[in-house]
């Protein structure tokens, strides 16, 4: 037996002396809960793949958001469903449409509450991507298939401007095409919405668990011709690590005051590369699958939803998150204050 012997169980023994070393903390206000906005009053349509997500009509969003933050919730995110979507997804951009709605009615009625918006096109589009389409510029179906990168970016630039002018705390470019910060800081710095920051999402990866938030922003790509079946060609290939570190410096370098990592847990090691690189604030998205797995072992009894509810996301801290996005955000808000509603 060595002598003196190391014990690291020493400060495990009760749980004042865990709490006296604990390195990471979940706090409410570490929480930013997405929520969908669809035209009409008094809508709440539950999202099946998603149990205890619903689209709500800005009047049920509002209460929605009220009830979030009397559990400590302090920061929403918002994406819309619009009432028409085209080619262009002019109603990503429209003055008056889904979204700034949402916002002017949250900004009144609960002021101390932070509302970011997704900046994005594919909730706006006919044909589901998170831009316009070569194929529907150049008028020729299916020969040039894809999405128009550059002529994306005005779209973007003139949504976000769209959310600031609602009273956005904060704009969240989703696309992923390439430039789209910049072009966003622009438009806001000329328009005098200077001081609105910008939270990219910057290493964002193609793959298989948004399928829920696609029943729920009712964004999923169509079929068709000159359509692209998904959207590898503009999201990140799970396998590369080293190109996330590229698309966070571009980001930063464009002007993005906070950069996301999404989805989360599959993708801890991304969030501690980022925090351990670069200087600005990290979020993690808990994203619609991850969620959906919990909820659906927890249905069959398999695990305690609560407790894993809060491992997952106290890890995404300890991951180097600074803050994280989860339809878990109003419950484990609740778990923590306990405050339940
Ligand atoms: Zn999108």
């Amino acid at each position: 037996m060595p002598f003196p012997q190391e014990r690291p169980r020493r400060l495990r023994r009760t749980e004042a002396l865990r709490s006296l070393v604990r390195e990471t903390v979940l706090s409410p206000g570490d929480l930013v809960w997405p929520l969908f906005a669809v035209p009409g009053t008094r809508v709440r349509n539950a999202v099946k793949s998603m149990p205890g997500v619903f689209q709500l009509s800005v009047d049920e969003l509002v209460a929605e958001a009220q009830g979030g933050f009397e559990a400590g919730v302090r920061s929403v995110i918002l994406f819309g469903v619009p009432e028409e979507k085209d080619a262009l997804g002019s109603g990503a951009y429209d003055a008056d449409g889904i979204i700034p709605r949402a916002v002017r009615a949250l900004k009144q009625r609960v002021p101390g509450l932070v509302v970011m918006t997704d900046v994005c096109m594919c909730e706006y589009t006919d044909h589901g991507h998170c831009g316009v389409l070569k194929a529907s510029k150049a008028g020729g179906p299916g020969q040039d298939l894809g999405v128009d990168n550059d002529a994306t970016l005005p779209l973007l630039a003139k949504e976000a401007v769209a959310h600031a002018q609602a009273g956005a705390d904060i704009v969240a470019p989703s696309d992923m095409m390439d430039g789209r910060v910049a072009a966003i800081r622009r438009s806001l710095d000329e328009t005098g919405y200077g001081d609105v920051p910008i939270l990219s999402y910057a290493a964002k990866f193609a793959g298989a668990f948004y399928g829920p938030f696609r029943d729920a922003a009712e964004s999923a790509p169509r079929e068709g011709p000159g359509i692209p079946r998904d959207r590898k060609a503009y999201q990140m290939d799970p396998a590369n690590a080293r190109e996330a570190m590229r698309e966070v410096a571009l980001d930063v370098g464009e002007g993005a005051d906070m950069v996301m990592v999404k989805p989360a847990v599959p993708y801890l090691d991304i969030v501690r590369m980022v925090k351990d690189r670069f200087e600005v604030p990290v979020a993690a998205y808990h994203v619609s699958g991850e969620y959906a797995m919990i909820k659906a072992a927890a249905e069959r009894g398999w695990i305690d939803e609560d407790r894993v509810a809060l491992e997952t996301l106290l890890c995404c801290r300890r991951a180097g998150a600074d803050f994280v996005l989860t339809y878990y955000a109003k419950h484990v808000a609740g778990l923590l204050t306990g405050i339940r509603r």
